[in-house]
């Protein structure tokens, strides 16, 4: 099995070891603070999306947030499973983040409705530094 079939899409969206805080195995997700304008933004970034200033570090994000908008995709490559669910979650840090939704049960999801954000690890590949993978996952899931 190929790096690219073991962390299909579908599974979840991959981060890198530096995208992650994995404090006391409380993972969560990192952004960044821009320490110029106070913009807060993700994914992890060495300037600022916002004023392009370098004075920028990296902050652990909310576990929970809004989902902003959400779809179920039907179509995809042949490796993936389908349906799967994409959607936007709005974090108290006035970050909006892309992602995946742990299932496609129409009554699990709604606009504005409360969602944890989960992360895990992938398995660990020799020689290779370690993937998470982080996902949504409804309060009635
Ligand atoms: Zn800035």
């Amino acid at each position: 099995m190929s790096q690219i079939e073991q962390f299909l899409p579908h599974e979840g969206r991959l981060v890198g070891e530096d995208e992650v805080s994995t404090q006391d195995l409380d993972y969560k997700l990192l952004g960044m603070h821009c320490k110029s304008c106070n913009a807060k933004f993700f994914p992890v970034n060495t300037m600022c999306l916002f004023c392009l200033s370098e004075s920028v570090e990296k902050i652990p994000l909310s576990t929970e947030g809004n989902l902003y908008s959400y779809s179920f995709i039907h179509i995809a490559p042949k490796q993936w499973k389908v349906p799967y669910g994409i959607g936007y979650v709005d974090l108290p840090e006035g970050v909006r983040i892309f992602g995946k939704l742990e299932d496609t049960e129409p009554e699990h999801w709604k606009v504005d409705a409360k969602v944890h954000i989960e992360v895990k690890e992938c398995a660990k590949i020799e020689g290779q530094p370690t993937q998470y993978q982080y996902f949504f996952k409804s309060s009635k899931g």
